[in-house]
């Protein structure tokens, strides 16, 4: 049975959440863990969300 590499979120580099917050157009502190698959998203500010963009698309479409 292959070791599986599980995916952390949380422990993400400097440079990866630098990069995030330049990807979203946000500052880094505006950065959060989206509710529903955990990808970082703007979670904090002004267009803070509960949910990134893909999960808010499958919860309308319930
Ligand atoms: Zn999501």
């Amino acid at each position: 049975m292959p070791l599986q590499r599980s995916v952390k979120p949380t422990l993400i580099t400097s440079v990866e959440r630098a990069a995030a917050s330049a990807a979203l157009g946000c500052s880094p502190w505006e950065l959060g863990l989206c509710a529903g698959c955990g990808q970082l998203m703007r979670r904090h500010g002004r267009y803070a969300a509960m949910y990134c963009a893909v999960c808010r698309v499958e919860l309308n479409g319930r």
